[in-house]
């Protein structure tokens, strides 16, 4: 639970910070914890052990590579650019911030697509961004195209989500095309979640003909690395000097650096476990979609967003008669009644269909 700020405090704080509602994802221990789209199966045990390794070697009394320099030569190889197109983060949350602190301010507006990740707006108004809101369709949550292109045209920073979180639908190539060729400034391609969308989903294709185009990943979600804060931009050279300019020094640690290097050169141990999230989201859809009154939207993510009638209440007893974490979406703006289901493990999805079962009383 966040704690309060006493108004002699506030008085204190940059104006911006002091309208802020601090981010919270309002955790609390549960059996089982489908709450913030982590990958729960956990690595796959062989490259644990290799992880495990690779800290014991670790020279923790030195600073870390400002730029990360082995770990973003090998991403660059990963996703065939040059080391000088990738800037690595404390988590992509980091990078979203300094995109932000480098290009946003005053004046230099964000386009936006909610309902969407509530971090792009809490950063923007730190940094007193103003933030231009093209909403979703109400029902289906497709993003309004022409109006994204239309406020692109004046924007300085339009960031889109692929797949959306919390919706879980993919943004189509087409859009984020139009986006980059009517934006003056910077389109951002976030793609947290894209390993769950199938082969040939990323928009990283168009890095080479759009230079004002950036894509954001993360080890946080398939490559079982939350804890561990990896983020990483790919774009072009100048962009990526841009990031660089207003990063903190040593923001990525020693020990962070050493694990994610084990885990990008072992990616593919990940596969299996990312097939076996995509089948069961597939079954989980399925077993919710049946229960009474209940919707849930298709997705592309390793999460489910789904409405219930009383989702409030419904989230808070599986929290405290089965002890299931989830995301309560249900009092944000587009988004009544929702729930965020993170894709867990079968047992997992199992208990969450076996409890919804009896709270929609089925
Ligand atoms: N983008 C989206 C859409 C996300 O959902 C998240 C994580 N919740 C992030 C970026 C940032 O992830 P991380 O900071 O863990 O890399």
């Amino acid at each position: 639970m966040a704690v309060r700020i006493p108004p002699d405090v506030r008085g204190l704080m940059r104006p911006s910070a002091a309208a802020l509602e601090p981010y919270d994802p309002a955790f609390s221990p549960a059996r089982i914890n489908l709450s913030a789209n982590e990958n729960t199966y956990g690595m796959p045990a062989e490259v644990r052990a290799e992880v495990s390794e690779a800290l014991a070697a670790v020279a923790t009394n030195r600073y870390p590579y400002p730029l990360s320099d082995e770990l973003r030569a090998e991403l660059a190889l990963w996703h065939g650019v040059t080391p000088g197109q990738v800037c690595v983060g404390n988590g992509g949350d980091e990078l979203l911030f300094n995109l932000l602190l480098a290009f946003g301010g005053a004046g230099h507006a964000l386009v936006s697509c909610p309902p969407t990740f509530s971090v792009y707006r809490l950063y923007a108004e730190l940094l007193e961004t103003p933030v231009m809101d093209v909403p979703r369709d109400a029902e289906t949550f497709v993003p309004d195209v022409d109006g994204l292109v239309e406020a692109a045209r004046t924007a300085r920073l339009v960031f889109v989500t692929s797949p959306n979180n919390p919706t879980g639908d993919l943004v189509p190539a087409g859009c984020i095309e139009r986006l980059c060729e009517a934006c003056p400034g910077i389109v951002l391609a976030d793609e947290a979640y894209i390993e769950f969308a199938g082969e040939g989903t990323s928009v990283e294709g168009l890095l080479a003909a759009y230079p004002n185009l950036v894509v954001l990943h993360t080890l946080s979600k398939a490559f079982c690395l939350a804890g561990a804060r990896i983020g990483y931009v790919l774009g072009n050279p100048s962009i990526i000097a841009a990031l660089q300019a207003v990063r903190q020094p040593y923001s990525v640690n020693v020990l962070s650096q050493a694990a994610a290097l084990t885990v990008v050169r072992n990616r593919e141990a990940f596969e299996p476990i990312i097939g076996r999230i995509v089948s069961e989201r597939g079954r989980l859809s399925t077993a919710l979609a049946a229960l009474p009154d209940v919707r849930v939207w298709p997705s592309s993510a390793n999460f489910l967003c789904v409405r219930l009638p009383g989702a409030h209440e419904a989230r808070a007893r599986l929290r405290d008669e089965f002890s299931i974490l989830v995301r309560d979406f249900s009092q944000a703006p587009g988004l009544a009644d929702c729930l965020r289901i993170t894709v867990g493990m079968p047992q997992e999805n199992d208990a969450v269909i076996d409890s919804l079962s009896v709270i929609t009383g089925r």
